[in-house]
């Protein structure tokens, strides 16, 4: 009888063990699912252009293999790219030359000028509200490093206004580029380190380093652990990246506890469904919980713009 309850209390044990193992096993998998991110977006890095670049030519990506289809005249470039904001739920988009498509979204377009325009007059569009962040700063097409002295007032400018300053690092360009379109580029152009007296010098400026400074991982994380004003875009390197190495690099990133400080963008230049791809290619990250994966679509670039917390409201109930 003592026997026998011993034996039935065991097997009640291990019963509940099993269920508190399969309970366990449960959380666990619930904890580590990564479901698709479907709420608001910013966009960090998108262009506007006065004439279609790159010959209107589709783009065929070497790394992938996949072809992108052009817009053919700037209007269906504003009219498609604006028409993918909508079914993707983009409240907000950093466009490079803004201004050309301001009026016809006034509520979602951050205009971008970059260091093509004179100081004067981007304190001119500052002034009557039309320059919000200067960007896209690619100095690098012209084969000028982010410490050439032309650059320093660009980074002054942004500290005396107080509005953030997008910098393009990447070594390109298209692959090869310098070859057939950039001869001034060279790939050690896209160095991050060469960041650190430009940034100690100006503690409170707000910047962000576009496509994250691709391959530059170390480089990139070394400059953001001495640097916590520093923060990246992942325009381009999400679609024009094989999956894979785009994925590792991410997670290098949110690994070393840079999750909060990654932004997402675009890029689209003139191939609108490289949009569709490069949402697609954060929202297939699993190792991103859904919270980290809602910071780097919404939340990070939304503390970085200082949005209020009556515009954040706004965006998440639309
Ligand atoms: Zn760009």
């Amino acid at each position: 009888m003592k026997t026998q309850k011993l034996i039935t209390g065991l097997l009640v044990l291990q019963v509940i063990s099993c269920i508190r193992h399969d309970q366990k096993v449960q959380t666990t998998i619930k904890e580590n699912e990564s479901p698709n991110y479907s709420g608001p977006i910013i966009d960090m890095h998108c262009h506007a252009f006065d004439q279609i670049f790159f010959g209107g030519n589709d783009y065929l990506n070497p790394l992938t293999g996949k072809t992108y289809k052009a817009s053919s005249t700037v209007d269906s470039l504003r009219i498609e790219t604006l028409a993918k904001y909508e079914e993707h739920n983009v409240v907000k988009a950093m466009v490079s030359d803004g201004e050309l498509w301001f009026d016809y979204a006034p509520e979602k377009i951050i205009i971008g000028n970059d260091h093509h325009n004179s100081i004067d007059e981007l304190r001119q569009r500052f002034k009557s509200g039309k320059l919000k962040v200067i960007g896209e700063v690619a100095p690098n097409y012209d084969g000028i490093l982010p410490t050439g002295e032309s650059l320093n007032k660009y980074f002054d400018l942004a500290v005396e206004l107080d509005i953030p300053i997008g910098y393009h690092l990447f070594p390109g360009g298209p692959p090869g580029g310098a070859y057939f379109a950039y001869p001034k580029t060279r790939a050690f152009q896209g160095k991050p380190l060469q960041f650190e007296e430009i940034l100690f010098n100006r503690p409170n400026i707000k910047i962000y380093i576009m496509h994250a400074a691709w391959p530059y991982l170390e480089d990139l994380k070394a400059l953001m652990y001495a640097h916590p004003q520093v923060y990246v875009g992942l325009g381009v390197i999400d679609w024009v990246l094989p999956r894979k190495e785009f994925h590792h690099f991410l997670k290098g990133l949110v690994d070393a506890g840079f999750g909060e400080r990654i932004m997402f963008g675009t890029d689209q230049m003139i191939w609108v469904e490289t949009i569709d791809d490069a949402i697609e290619a954060v929202n297939s990250a699993d190792f991103l919980t859904l919270k980290q994966k809602e910071d780097i679509f919404y939340n990070n670039a939304a503390k970085f713009l200082g949005f209020t917390e009556e515009e954040i409201k706004t965006h998440k109930s639309q």
